[in-house]
């Protein structure tokens, strides 16, 4: 068994998880089985009941454990289905540790960071690695080097690294070069200190990814090379991308970071067949169309909130040979601007998932719009609540119809709680989540789309639609596409005399990659050009 630790120093968001990812993708086409992990240094027991300013999104795997957005990032490059042992919070380890210290477990010791913690933090990678019967398990630390939260993860790699042995480990740390315009150079300090932080530690690390907005030249990789003590090929430029961060494995591949890798870890592998990452760069740098697509949400000015959802808009294009322009829509503006004003000569609007109030009459602006100029819709779970209420409102008259989450004594409740739910007072993991099957109707649009009638799809919502209005809504030409396979919950709707009008309780985005785009995006994307070349010019 083979072990790549990725530690991150400098600054944050230098696109660590990306850049664990692309080595992931590389080795894995180099025929390795490939585990990827995170551990992330906060004490949340997860990134669940985290406000997306603070995280970004919340990523779901099929278990249901609610992850962070880098393991996203680890599903798209690569073919491994992720759990809940892939991603670990120090809230997780001291959760378990003080289990064990009341239920005795430690024979009446000290209870310590070392050993106890990072014991506790060593058994997650063993266990992940015997699990999942990996060649190379790789793990990602979270936050950067030099923090305090993190000294617990570096110390319990370090020993890991010691009883694993040489040859078995490699400990790559991915740094900036800032470029610093008033000296018109980049500039290698800030790597220096951030590995002498790592070696202070006992980590001494094999490569150097160094992330930089300008190219690396021979000298700077010399100085590198020579102040942070690591040859001169294990300096690995990783410049900012042009076009998109799929280009990120390839560029890497180009630097020879695969190669280096299976060479430390004697790891004696073809080279990586990249053909196909090839053919999704051409399709996303010269695409035989282009369409313009308009996301309506709260968080629009964060690039993280919704990352999945973007990275699916992306592979639908790449589906269709169609470059996609993201147009992201604040839905607070549509309110006082008037829908017509904002998403006119966009080709297709998509509501995505969120909670709470602020919003939300924009958006249901921003469905009817959609409704009724025949403009391509996609919703995702609240994107589909307010597709609901919309209709509910503007079709059926229901005038006040919502969902009890924004209106509890609404009189058409026509979204609303499960009475299981109800019940619930804790918040972390306790709403409806995970992958569960939905029965798909024959006939409908959704289940062409698919070619299969059992799907599997991921959730985290609290709120149904109300099964009370089934009838109503179903007279109404409001189709019911997809349900659970007990028939009690409604999945996914369509508007039957619509181009294209789909939203699903689910979210389609986190089962998305650039190679194996997700029948939804991809119609939806197919929905928008058609509806553009069939306009005038
Ligand atoms: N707030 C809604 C619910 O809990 C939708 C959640 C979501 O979009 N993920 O049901």
């Amino acid at each position: 068994m083979k072990y790549i630790f990725v530690t991150g120093g400098v600054v944050s968001s230098l696109g660590k998880g990306l850049t664990a990812a692309a080595l992931g993708t590389l080795l894995e086409n180099r025929g390795l089985k490939v585990v990827l992990q995170k551990f992330d240094p906060y004490l949340n027991v997860d990134p669940g009941t985290m406000n997306p300013y603070q995280h970004g999104e919340v990523y779901v795997l099929d278990d249901g454990a609610e992850t962070d957005l880098d393991l996203g990032h680890y599903e798209r490059f690569t073919n491994v289905k992720l759990t809940r042992l892939n991603n670990l919070t120090s809230g997780q380890v001291y959760q378990t540790v003080l289990n064990n210290e009341r239920e005795g477990k430690y024979l009446g010791k000290t209870v310590q960071v070392i050993p106890h913690v990072t014991d506790e933090i060593q058994k997650r990678i063993h266990v992940l690695a015997e699990q999942s019967n990996a060649d190379v398990v790789i793990t990602e630390i979270g936050g950067t080097t030099g923090d305090i939260e993190g000294l617990p993860f570096l110390e319990a790699i370090r020993e890991f690294a010691l009883e694993a042995g040489t040859g078995n480990v490699v400990f790559m740390h991915v740094t900036y070069v800032p470029f610093i315009k008033a000296a018109g150079e980049l500039k290698t300090k800030p790597t220096q200190q951030s590995v002498a932080k790592l070696r202070e530690i006992g980590i001494a690390p094999h490569i150097l990814v160094c992330r930089t907005e300008r190219p690396l030249d021979k000298e700077l990789r010399q100085k590198i090379s020579l102040f942070c003590n690591v040859p001169f090929d294990a300096v690995i430029e990783e410049k900012d991308v042009d076009h998109s961060i799929y280009e990120v494995p390839l560029m890497l591949q180009r630097e020879r970071l695969d190669d280096l890798v299976c060479r430390l870890l004697h790891l004696d592998m073809p080279l990586a067949n990249m053909t196909h990452w090839q053919e999704i760069m051409r399709k996303l740098i010269a695409p035989q169309h282009r369409v313009r697509i308009g996301v309506v949400g709260k968080y629009i000015e964060l690039q993280d909130a919704y990352k999945s959802v973007y990275e699916a808009i992306i592979h639908g294009g790449i589906a269709n040979d169609c470059g996609v322009e993201i147009v992201k829509v604040d839905a607070e503006q549509i309110e006082p601007e008037g829908a017509e004003n904002i998403l006119k000569g966009l080709g297709g609007i998509l509501v995505p998932g969120g909670f709470g109030e602020r919003g939300i009459e924009g958006k249901i602006k921003a469905a009817r719009y959609a409704r009724e100029n025949n403009v391509p819709y996609l919703g995702l779970c609240l994107g589909m609540q307010i597709a609901t209420i919309e209709f509910a409102r503007n079709v059926l008259k229901l005038a006040k119809a919502h969902s009890t989450e924004f209106d509890p004594n609404t009189p058409h409740p026509v979204i609303a709680m499960l009475d299981e739910q109800t019940k619930v007072t804790q918040k972390g993991g306790t709403m409806r989540l995970g992958a569960q099957p939905c029965q798909l109707v024959i006939g409908t649009k959704t289940a062409q789309l698919y070619g299969a009638f059992i799907v599997k799809e991921r959730h985290r919502h609290r709120y149904e639609f109300n099964n009370a209005y089934r009838e109503q809504f179903e007279k109404a030409d409001f189709v019911f596409s997809g349900f659970t396979p007990d028939g009690k919950l409604v999945e996914i709707i369509e508007l039957p005399k619509h181009p294209f009008f789909i939203a699903s309780q689910f979210h389609p985005e986190f089962q998305s990659k650039p190679h194996q785009p997700h029948p939804l995006f991809k119609g939806f994307i197919a929905a928008a050009l058609a509806r553009l070349h069939q306009k005038p010019l």
